[in-house]
């Protein structure tokens, strides 16, 4: 029997997601939404769910991150082997694009849990001999070129993924669309559907986008209107020819342009945002549509440190397969958690010496903050204002920074370039250090070695967050704007803090910030400082709520669960 036939058997959801993060070495994400779709296939896997993912295989990856002498940031393209982690699959299918025929090939990658469940995923690649030079590039970059680019990798994701789990025989019950990027797969289901011959037009169209609707599932990431994935028509015409009428298109997926979120909310039966909160932006961007919230996670084993799945595995056996069992950390004497967290803090700095040279000391408070350096997210807040920092700061601080840029996000690269020119004024009195080439190697080592966990992003643009849930697991407490997931997992000095005001009806950002930069250094000067330093028990207190109140539920496990129960069977 073929590898991949005995998936093939049973019926599965399918889980299209544009980009996938399982490690560092398969290097087919850039951030947030890429490994929060990893690591809800692993959950998949642990907990036997019949599930295949599809995505594209990104032979160069997202890309290497250096800096120049200056701190600006320099990109090279990642060299992998695919053959090195996954199979390739002899069976192929084809996909039009612009007046040609591209052929799409899949690898099969197979997420193993030590449960005994697997879940395929199938890479898509379009670098075959026989396609024309310019269409094997079609799934080398992620996130690279421009929006013809897009459109292409959108129409393999959709159209190519749709195609290549029929030509290989899987049943599929349900499509869960992981944004909005592969909603095309859409219109190859309403291709699908079966015309009854006798009807109208209109009547065969309501007919057949109801079939389609039972089996769509639609999870949006964004909360704002201009970080959904749009084409023009014109683009579409050219590039999809004939694959589905414009008329009906125009119907489902808006007059003006494409609109991707449209599409996949139009065609979907159910539609959730990614924390209570981004449920509530969403159901405001549109009114016309239903839309639930199923909090993000992330994966316990996957996020946690050697040290502390040591500690977990000997208070409390099967955690990571019940995270629930987390709620028991009480279990755990105060100077185990301690230990714990300095064998891992000092691994991290022993890393960071290997790399930078530097050497930081393990006695102060660190302040950690690593994701991408988008714009929104501000990183070099905190330097606001220099002098109130070194006040406070001077002797009792250290930071540690990571993140990558979009190649083309020359706002974000300023705002690396930014920090790492703090870092050389600070010198002698708060040392900082802003590591190269953040991935998931680097964050699995950097989130447990460090002593806070630091998110101040534009309210309401972080639909979620993780990271801040890696870094609760591991016993380090967040220290962020009430934004995304932190508003649900927030008890002010109990299992974090918060930096500047609750969420109000009209989250609006302007003249926010200096709120936020006053409230960030009050706390840090009144409370967090101090506990640290004067009071370690209470600071342990914090790390076991940190672990007991946020992580065991704030994971894939709970979130899997909850998406099967409330989209899936439903
Ligand atoms: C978890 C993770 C993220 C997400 O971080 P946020 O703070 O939630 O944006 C980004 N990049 C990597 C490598 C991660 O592991």
């Amino acid at each position: 029997m073929e590898s991949w036939k005995k998936y093939t058997q049973d019926p599965r959801i399918a889980y299209f997601s544009m980009e996938i993060g399982l490690k560092a070495e398969i290097p087919t994400y850039s951030g947030g939404l890429g490994v929060l779709a990893g690591d809800t296939i692993k959950s998949g896997a642990d907990l036997k769910v019949p599930m295949v993912a599809v995505t594209l295989l990104y032979r160069k990856g997202y890309f290497e991150q250096k800096f120049s002498s200056d701190g600006w940031q320099q990109e090279s393209e990642i060299e992998w082997q695919p053959e090195k982690h996954m199979e390739l699959l002899p069976t192929k299918t084809l996909v039009t694009i612009g007046k040609r025929d591209v052929k799409v090939q899949a690898w099969l990658y197979r997420v193993k849990s030590p449960t005994g469940g697997v879940v395929p995923i199938l890479f898509l690649d379009t670098d075959i001999p026989g396609n024309q030079d310019e269409d094997r590039t079609i799934t080398h970059q992620l996130y690279g070129g421009d929006l013809d680019y897009r459109l292409k990798q959108e129409i393999v994701l959709g159209i190519g993924g749709a195609r290549i789990l029929k030509a290989l025989s899987f049943d599929i019950k349900r499509y869960h669309m992981n944004e909005g990027h592969a909603a095309l797969l859409t219109l190859e289901l309403l291709n699908d559907a079966k015309l009854p011959l006798e009807e109208t037009w209109d009547e065969r169209n309501s007919w057949n986008t109801q079939q389609v609707i039972e089996q769509c599932v639609f999870t949006t990431h964004t909360p704002v209107p201009a970080g959904h994935d749009r084409f023009p028509y014109s683009l579409v015409e050219e590039l999809m020819p004939e694959e589905v009428s414009i008329e009906l298109l125009k119907d489902l997926a808006g007059n003006d342009e494409l609109n991707m979120t449209m599409l996949a909310m139009n065609l979907s039966r159910y539609i959730n945002g990614v924390a209570k909160r981004h449920g509530e932006v969403s159901q405001n961007m549109f009114p016309g549509f239903e839309i639930h919230a199923i909090t993000n996670g992330i994966h316990p084993f996957t996020w946690c440190s050697p040290y502390f799945v040591e500690l977990f595995d000997r208070y409390l056996p099967g955690w990571a397969n019940e995270p629930e069992l987390l709620v028991r950390v009480d279990n755990i004497p105060d100077e185990e958690i301690w230990e714990t967290h300095l064998g891992a803090k000092a691994l991290f700095f022993q890393y960071i010496k290997e790399k930078t040279g530097i050497e930081l000391n393990p006695e102060l408070l660190t302040i950690g903050f690593a994701r991408r350096a988008a714009t929104y997210k501000r990183g070099d807040l905190i330097f606001n204002n220099m002098e109130k920092l070194l006040e406070i700061g001077a002797g009792k601080l250290q930071f540690i920074f990571g993140g990558k840029a979009h190649p083309r996000d020359e706002d974000g690269k300023r705002v690396i370039q930014r920090i790492i020119q703090q870092a050389e004024k600070m010198k002698g009195k708060i040392d900082l250090v802003y590591l190269e080439n953040y991935n998931m190697d680097v964050a699995s080592r950097f989130i447990p070695g460090v002593d806070i966990w630091l998110n101040n992003p534009m309210r309401p643009l972080e639909a979620s967050g993780t990271s801040g849930m890696k870094a609760a697991l591991n016993g380090v407490p967040n220290f962020s704007v009430l934004d995304g997931w932190w508003i649900e997992g927030h008890i002010e000095g109990v299992t974090g803090w918060s930096i500047g005001p609750p969420p109000t009806e009209i989250d609006e950002e302007v003249g926010r910030a200096n709120e936020d930069l006053d409230d960030m250094y009050r706390k840090l000067s009144e409370v967090i400082i101090p506990l640290y330093y004067n009071d370690r028990s209470g600071w342990i207190n914090v790390m076991k709520n940190a672990i007991g109140k946020n992580a065991y539920y704030f994971n894939t496990h709970v979130m899997m669960r909850r998406y099967v129960t409330e989209a899936y069977i439903r």
